[in-house]
């Protein structure tokens, strides 16, 4: 099994971490401290960006997009993320809008809307968790009635990622109940012609990262707007067979982060006159820290170099997500330990670190979710029908 990247993609990686320490780096923390990015703000970041081939790197180059190898993807936001995971969260969803576009959208709407989503200007989101679905998205209540040319959505999504700076929306709905997962299809919902509302939720960790509830009333969307009929449960799959080993490089890039902060303190604080680095309990859980980060980067390379070969990642994909996002959350808990009392304060990073690897084992799937994926496909036996 070799998945080692190229020396293009080494000298790159150099090259966006050299980017990201000097001009990213020094704003995060003031950010982090006033709440989610506005539309401009996110903008003006993705701007700086777009040259590496953030954003527009899963996109088709006949689109406008850099058309990169999954593992470049992965790169891009492991150190993205090694420096502020809020913003490729943004940017992962962001990137994921304008690829269900350029894979579902009709002729007309790839003409009209990927030019402005690849210049960074227009940002979407993905509506598909609703009040009384979570993990079982199979439930979910929002309709999409047809009256003329038009169909009438009906809903409330939740906890949507960038819904409260999106200019678009995919919209999960049901257009047939009686079909259950069958009935499910997206809906491409632009704010500025069919206007919904979004209400930004607080959370825990990813405080830049904007998450909120949008409610649909009447929503009125030309029915041309409806794609794929009947194949909204099988995109949504498919996307998180990308987004999930995605998801585990993010977790890779915020523990590494953890593990750099953790590294310079255990050097330089000292207590009984020598440096608390020298202090086998401390290397042990520098050397822990980095196996379990070292494996979360393996799992996760190990599934986009599957997507790149073209191959099968759904359970690959799972493991990924469920083991880098869990071990994000030791690794980032034993850095504020290294870290005694100033681990906890916001004078240092690594409080924020944990908070967002936290914040990760949910979306895309919880890990319990993850796990009965991976148990599906190695044993055969479903824990749940869908
Ligand atoms: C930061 C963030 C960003 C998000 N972004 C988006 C987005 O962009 N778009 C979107 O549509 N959604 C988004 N979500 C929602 C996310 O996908 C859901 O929160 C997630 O799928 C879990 O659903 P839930 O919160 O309703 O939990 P529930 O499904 O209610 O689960 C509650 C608990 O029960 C467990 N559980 C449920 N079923 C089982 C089972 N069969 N076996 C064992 N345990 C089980 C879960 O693991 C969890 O521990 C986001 C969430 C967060 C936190």
């Amino acid at each position: 099994m070799d998945f080692s990247f190229t020396e293009e993609q080494q000298m790159l990686k150099a090259s966006v971490r050299n980017f990201l320490e000097k001009e990213i780096a020094p704003v995060v923390d003031e950010h982090e401290k006033s709440g989610p990015l506005t539309k401009a703000e996110t903008v003006a970041f993705i701007k700086q960006l777009l040259p590496f081939g953030y954003l527009t790197g899963f996109l088709p180059e006949k689109y406008g997009g850099s058309q990169l190898e999954a593992k470049t993807n992965g790169i891009l936001v492991e150190d993205l993320s090694r420096v502020w995971a809020s913003l490729a969260g943004t940017i992962v969803i962001a990137a994921g809008f304008l690829w269900g576009l350029s894979e579902a959208g009709s002729q007309d709407q790839k003409q009209k809307l990927l030019p402005l989503g690849t210049s960074g200007e227009y940002i979407g989101c993905l509506a598909i968790t609703e009040p009384n679905a979570g993990s079982d998205v199979s439930s979910l209540e929002t309709t999409a009635n047809l009256d003329g040319d038009n169909y009438i959505i009906n809903g409330t999504k939740m906890w949507i990622s960038n819904g409260s700076i999106a200019d678009a929306a995919f919209v999960l709905a049901t257009t047939d109940k009686s079909l259950g997962p069958l009935g499910l299809s997206f809906f491409l919902v632009e704010r500025n012609t069919s206007p919904f509302q979004a209400r930004e939720l607080h959370k825990l960790g990813m405080r830049c990262f904007p998450t909120a509830e949008l409610s649909f009333d009447d929503c009125k969307v030309p029915k041309t707007n409806l794609l794929d009929p009947g194949a909204g449960y099988k995109r949504t799959m498919a996307f998180f067979d990308v987004s999930r080993a995605m998801v585990g490089a993010m977790c890779t890039g915020i523990a590494q982060a953890a593990i750099d902060a953790s590294i310079k303190y255990a050097q330089d604080r000292t207590q009984f006159g020598q440096p608390i680095g020298s202090f086998q309990m401390i290397q042990e859980m520098l050397v822990d820290m980095v196996a379990e980060t070292e494996a979360g980067r393996l799992l996760s390379f190990r599934a986009l170099d599957l997507i790149d070969k073209g191959q099968k990642s759904r359970w690959q994909s799972s493991l990924a997500k469920s083991y880098a996002t869990e071990a994000a959350v030791r690794t980032t808990s034993k850095a504020i330990q290294i870290h005694g009392a100033m681990g906890l304060s916001d004078e240092y990073p690594v409080e924020r670190y944990f908070r967002d690897a936290r914040t990760m084992t949910i979306p895309e799937g919880t890990t319990q979710i993850q796990k009965l994926i991976v148990g599906r496909d190695i044993l055969g036996i479903r824990a749940f029908l869908v």
